[in-house]
């Protein structure tokens, strides 16, 4: 290994235990590299104390990630890097972007994601609730009828007011597909009164393919539902994802290349039949 030559062993040592005594063991392994490019002439001191604190900092995120996914049943890691912008030119990137700085957890408010199956809806709840747990808040996942049987086997065991209170508790609560599955009248009011709680007391993210005027079908009673979104709108971001689906991005790229192995003769100018075309244009975004 080499050594540097203009910082005394003895200082490098103090630097080391000092390190060490504060529990810092990101910036511990960083410091001989963040030293020997100071020594070299290619990093000055504040340069070199930003990144010294901030390969600890970079530890203990990740850190609160691994807890994270092991308390929050987050179903994957979903980051905002990893999206793709360029797909779905329907989405305000400053928005999302400006939603990942999470200011809307402080001030307690929601974000809806509404779109079609595929668009990102869940990718971007869950680069959500990733970004909270890194900056070290309580966060929880579900789907909504995960969520609700969860609220259903509570109340048949007499733990309903435990349960509320565990899911109330989170700064961020997750619930995703809103719409995918139908819910019993009992399940609808075990989810409104989680609602109701968290309302003004802590965010929630929500994702549905169906838009507000098809919840009242959704959750089995218009009244219920109108209550429901007008306590979420309150106060409240809106994402509207009109687009189309990434996995019928991925699908028609492997599909394509398929073709072309199968039919090298033929020319990506190739067109679907107009059958094809029609069914296409049914399932585009309508707005
Ligand atoms: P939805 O919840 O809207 O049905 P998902 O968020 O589950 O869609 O997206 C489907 C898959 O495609 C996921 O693996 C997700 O990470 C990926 N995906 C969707 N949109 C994008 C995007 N714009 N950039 C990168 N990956 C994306
Ligand atoms: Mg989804």
């Amino acid at each position: 290994m080499k050594t540097t030559t203009s910082l005394s062993p003895s200082l490098r040592e103090r630097l080391r235990a000092q390190l060490a005594d504060l529990k810092m063991p990101g910036a511990l392994e960083a410091l001989d590299d963040i030293l020997r490019a100071v020594d070299g002439g290619t990093l000055l001191a504040p340069a070199a104390i930003e990144q010294l604190l901030g390969a600890q900092i970079t530890l203990r995120n990740n850190r609160r990630l691994v807890a994270a996914m092991r308390s929050s049943r987050l179903p994957a890691v979903k980051t905002l890097a990893d999206f793709d912008f360029a797909f779905q030119p329907s989405i305000r990137r400053d928005q999302v972007e400006s939603l990942h700085t999470l200011g809307f957890i402080e001030r307690r408010e929601n974000v809806i994601l509404l779109g079609p199956p595929g668009v990102g809806k869940s990718h971007l709840a869950i680069s959500l609730a990733i970004a909270a747990a890194q900056s070290g808040r309580r966060v929880y996942y579900g789907t909504l009828a995960d969520l609700i049987t969860s609220l259903e086997e509570a109340s048949q065991a007499g733990r309903l007011s435990h349960r509320l209170k565990t899911l109330v508790f989170p700064s961020l609560l997750v619930v995703d597909e809103i719409g995918y599955l139908p819910i019993s009248r009992t399940g609808a009011m075990l989810f409104f009164q989680l609602m109701s709680r968290r309302y003004e007391h802590a965010s929630t993210v929500l994702t549905s393919n169906k838009g507000f005027e098809e919840w009242g079908e959704v959750f089995g009673d218009e009244v219920m539902a109108s209550a429901l979104i007008d306590r979420l709108v309150h106060h409240c971001h809106i994402v509207n994802i009109r687009g189309n689906s990434y996995r019928m991005k991925n699908h028609a790229e492997v599909s394509a290349a398929l073709r072309s192995q199968l039919h090298p003769q033929r020319t990506t100018a190739d067109q679907p039949s107009s059958r094809t075309r029609r069914r296409g244009r049914q399932e585009a975004p309508t707005t």
